[in-house]
């Protein structure tokens, strides 16, 4: 063996140790793993490699590495996903033990609306698939509606493993009320940690809520979970890039945003400053700039910010404050370019306007 192989191996046991508690996590693809290795590099961060590649993608990466790296098989998504009775493939779970991730996610199958036989089988074998196991839990979101979130609270309490949920719906899935008091309730009822995978924004309301950590995709398609149904995304010729307005909080479409930045050229009275991002990435660089950057860099913007955020929002009080600043932006935004954009609806979602 030689010194390299020292190296990594301990670098492995290192990242094996760590512990997850109040990490915001970045969701890559496995087939861009290698491009977007180093977003989010830094000391409360870490990785979460995503598809039937994961495996594959995180053993190239993650030698040498020392936070955490996951790897979720997203085996639930697609038009042929397999219900959650399905059984774990045990190589998938052996597979990230040998890669010594931070925890071993299992490779689920669906859990749609009502199936309890589902979400039965996922936590009973996650019980007996060995130590640091969480089960990934891909819901149809009627489970965070009632009778379901309370079936949900009672098993995940039952079998006593943690759990990370994968929340289905053709839009934002926290962008709904009803949604989001299903989630509070259960944060606040399980007696065991609860994560989220594939989200976006909310996963900070999320861990204010007590969420243990939340990972947050690079692409929409890793945002949430879109039905099987096909009412996902409508095609696009060009993949959509999204990148976080930082005073208004919103993934934005990066053609909106050029069209924000264009209307403020075509003034000189107005302040131009919504449109300029001074994060490490973008040097207060205008951010009609998206439009063209690299993937890199829009990933690398949106991590930014999101890790600002993160180091804000600690407490309910203190996300309830962090929509309502941005929410007094976009009143802002009105008065000052006269654009009428609505707010995401995640907003209203976890501050209602009887709330404000
Ligand atoms: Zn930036």
């Amino acid at each position: 063996m030689d010194t390299t192989d020292v190296s990594q191996q301990s670098g492995d046991r290192d990242r094996g140790g760590l512990d997850l508690t109040h990490r915001l996590l970045v969701q890559v693809p496995a087939d861009r793993a290698g491009e977007l290795w180093s977003v989010g590099d830094d000391d409360d961060g870490g990785l979460v490699v995503s598809g039937a590649g994961a495996l594959t993608a995180a053993s190239a990466g993650a030698r040498g590495t020392t936070r955490p790296v996951l790897v979720d098989r997203r085996r639930y998504a697609g038009k042929n996903r397999p219900p959650g009775t399905v059984r774990f493939d045990i190589s998938w779970i052996e597979g990230q033990r040998d890669l010594n991730t931070a925890t071993v996610l299992t490779d689920s199958g669906y859990v749609g609306k009502g199936d309890h036989a589902a979400l039965a089988a996922i936590l009973e074998q996650t019980t007996r698939a060995g130590d640091n196991v969480c089960a990934v839990l891909p819901l149809h979101l009627s489970w965070l509606a009632n009778p379901g979130v309370k079936h949900l609270i009672v098993e995940v309490n039952h079998h006593e493993v943690p759990v990370a949920l994968v929340l289905e719906y053709g839009s934002d899935p926290l962008g709904t009320q009803y949604a989001v008091t299903g989630l509070k309730h259960l944060l606040s009822q399980a007696r065991v940690p609860v994560s989220l995978l594939c989200t976006d924004i909310s996963g900070l309301g999320a861990m204010a809520y007590g969420a243990a950590w939340a990972a947050v995709g690079v692409t929409s398609s890793l945002r949430h979970l879109y039905p099987a149904s096909g009412t996902g995304p409508p095609f696009r010729a060009l993949r959509p890039r999204h990148a976080i307005v930082p005073r208004l909080m919103t993934l934005m479409n990066a053609e909106r945003i050029a069209e924000g930045w264009a209307l403020v050229q075509r003034h000189d009275d107005v302040d131009e400053s919504l449109w300029r991002c001074d994060c490490a990435e973008c040097g207060n660089r205008t951010m009609d700039r998206f439009a063209t950057c690299t993937d890199l860099s829009l990933a690398a913007h949106n991590v930014n910010i999101l890790g600002d955020l993160h180091q804000q929002v600690t407490s309910p009080a203190s996300w309830d404050q962090a929509i309502s600043d941005a929410l007094g932006w976009y009143v802002w935004m009105q008065n000052e370019y006269h654009l009428t954009w609505e707010p995401p609806a995640f907003m209203n979602a976890w501050l209602p306007k009887s709330r404000r």
